[in-house]
């Protein structure tokens, strides 16, 4: 359809908010641009980390002459016309602002040509626009040039140059990624640095972008005879890694959603832990995953940046890539537990562990023992702290919905809630580490900024102390922004952009009490409801429930488990 302007009551309806923060997310939306008309070959080129250039050039199907003044202009989309149509928007684009942010805070030049008109035409933003007739080949080509000249402000929050050329690097192969049937190729700064052959196939483009010898260690994912059957169809595909292969962050797990790049700390969350127990805690599989869901199940306009999506049933996509990785991984056949890895650090990519290729993973640590042969349990037994037990030994039997372990003791069957259980656990863990003036301290990827609201930002001045206390290093780095340098145990290995919050809100109105700052920790980092877990991950653990003081209850007041007794069941039956 042709340019329009939006009408006010779509605009109004529209995520609202500045999608261009960096020269990353310009490439970002002229890539998402070409890619809505059609082309099948996209040219980015960038000079100085994009501040001094950033072009995309297309093969796709050009701008109408008379239609190009519109594409600058705030609100003018030919892909949504009616607020309703938000609901199942198939395009990339749809709130028709990129290119007229872009123009305003850069000089932009646009070239385009339709496919179905002979001459094409040249529009330059800065003093008014510029337009002439120009004779081009079918497709746009894009030129924004001195990128924020205009906004001092953003120019300064910009990071070193190397650090905008990743950022674009990774937008673009992402892009590659979710589009194997395109030909994508960067330049920066003259040189070449990533070229895809638009074959199709998304295995040449993850040889191309991770390199092949890490490529090598990884699984295809395909939920495909599955998803046929679930009512709601989910497709996951993609390729993950194997255990030996990962990374210090989780910045390689890459997913799409209906073709979209989007972030979402809980689905990436989800997928590593479809590899609970085969990697340790700080250490994070790569993936790339193409989900795919009927449009009106995803809501895309939730973000200025269309970074982040909301699905109508989280959960189910959560259980699906998971449950999809898993059999990636159980397919593999020859995947050992976890061994006790040397944590990579400062690697600067993918780093291949071949230390796992050792037999020397049974040196399990005691509180990874996720090796399951009766040998190391018995060690592990010998060597646990003689706590008294609580509760007598329970033998898990299974999970039932991702939330409760079932299990059988000498009195009867037990139903435990995974959630509140955890909390009991590391409560008494905590406590025990606080007390003893020792919770260990366990270094970050340095880089790793962490924005919080305003009033999150205050509580956490002012419970810096407790924080510290419970082994958190926590620097303040201006504004909203705090730099987590080292974590305690409980933290490690979660998402602490959701973690601090979740804590801070616990800790609101106490800043200052020490017991409330481990109750917080205990409750925030406990494994939540629909979390799928290991058999050796849940007898952990219920063997470590056993030995609380306080089974029966979480800190927070929450019922541990449900127990049946012999009789009870006896009587259910009849058979009392
Ligand atoms: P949106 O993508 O949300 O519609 P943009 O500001 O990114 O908004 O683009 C405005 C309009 O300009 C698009 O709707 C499209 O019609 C046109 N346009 C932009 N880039 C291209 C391109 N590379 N090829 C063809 N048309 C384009
Ligand atoms: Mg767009």
């Amino acid at each position: 359809m042709p340019i329009q302007v939006l009408a006010e009551e779509v605009v109004a309806r529209i995520a609202a908010g500045e999608a261009v923060e960096r020269p990353a997310s310009a490439v970002k939306e002229l890539i998402e641009n070409a890619i809505d008309a059609g082309a099948s070959a996209i040219h980015v080129e960038v000079l100085g980390g994009g501040r001094q250039l950033l072009r995309v050039s297309d093969n796709g199907l050009g701008i109408p002459s008379k239609e190009a003044d519109l594409a600058f202009t705030r609100h003018a989309t030919s892909k949504l016309r009616r607020a309703e149509e938000l609901s199942r928007v198939t395009t990339l684009g749809f709130r028709g602002e990129a290119l007229a942010s872009l123009a305003a805070v850069s000089q932009a030049t646009i070239i385009t040509r339709h496919r179905d008109e002979a001459m094409g035409v040249m529009l330059k933003s800065g003093g008014g626009l510029r337009k002439q007739a120009i004779g081009a080949p079918a497709g746009t080509v894009v030129t924004i040039e001195r990128l924020f000249y205009n906004t001092p402000a953003r120019l300064k929050f910009l990071k070193s140059d190397s650090t905008e050329k990743r950022h674009i690097h990774w937008v673009v192969a992402r892009y590659a990624m979710a589009y194997p049937g395109i030909a994508f190729v960067l330049k920066q700064d003259g040189r070449e640095r990533l070229q895809t052959s638009g074959s199709g196939g998304l295995a040449d483009v993850l040889a191309k972008a991770f390199g092949l010898k890490a490529f090598k260690l990884m699984l295809p994912v395909s939920n495909a005879d599955e998803s046929a059957r679930a009512e709601i169809k989910i497709g996951v595909e993609g390729y993950v890694s194997r255990p030996e292969l990962h990374r210090a962050r989780r910045d390689r797990i890459i997913l799409f959603v209906n073709g979209r790049a989007i972030q979402d700390s809980a689905l990436s969350q989800a997928i590593v832990q479809a590899y609970e127990g085969l990697l340790k805690a700080g250490a994070y599989p790569l993936a790339v995953l193409l989900i795919r869901s009927p449009s009106e199940f995803v809501d895309v306009n939730v973000h200025p940046t269309k970074a982040e999506v909301r699905f109508r049933d989280p959960q189910q996509v959560f259980l699906a890539a998971q449950r999809a990785v898993r059999q990636a991984l159980h397919a593999a056949g020859d995947i050992a537990p976890a061994a006790d890895i040397l944590s990579e650090s400062g690697f600067t990519d993918a780093y291949i562990d071949y230390s796992r290729a050792a037999p020397d993973w049974l040196r399990l640590a005691k509180d990874e023992l996720f090796d399951d042969s009766p040998q190391s349990h018995a060690q592990a037994l010998a060597d646990a702290p003689a706590k008294p037990r609580t509760l007598p030994v329970l033998r898990v039997v299974g999970q039932v919905g991702a939330s409760y372990i079932v299990a059988e003791g000498p009195a009867g069957l037990y139903l435990i809630d995974q959630n509140a259980a955890h909390e009991r656990i590391l409560y008494e863990e905590i406590c025990a580490g606080a007390k003893a003036g020792d919770m260990a301290k366990h270094p970050t990827d340095e880089s790793q900024v962490l924005m919080l609201s305003p009033p999150d930002a205050k509580l956490l001045e002012q419970a810096s102390q407790v924080f510290r206390a419970l082994g958190f290093e926590i620097e303040i780095f201006g504004g909203n922004a705090f730099v987590v340098r080292a974590l305690p145990e409980p933290a490690l290995g979660l998402d602490i952009a959701d973690l601090l919050p979740r804590m801070l809100e616990r800790l609101r109105g106490s800043p200052l009490e020490m017991s409330d700052g481990v109750a917080a920790l205990a409750w925030a980092a406990a494994k939540r409801r629909g979390h799928v877990l290991l058999d050796d991950a849940m007898r952990q653990l219920v063997a470590k429930l056993e030995r609380c003081p306080n089974p029966l209850v979480s800190p927070s007041g929450r019922k541990v488990f449900i127990h049946f007794s012999s009789e009870q069941l006896a009587d259910e039956f009849g058979r009392g």
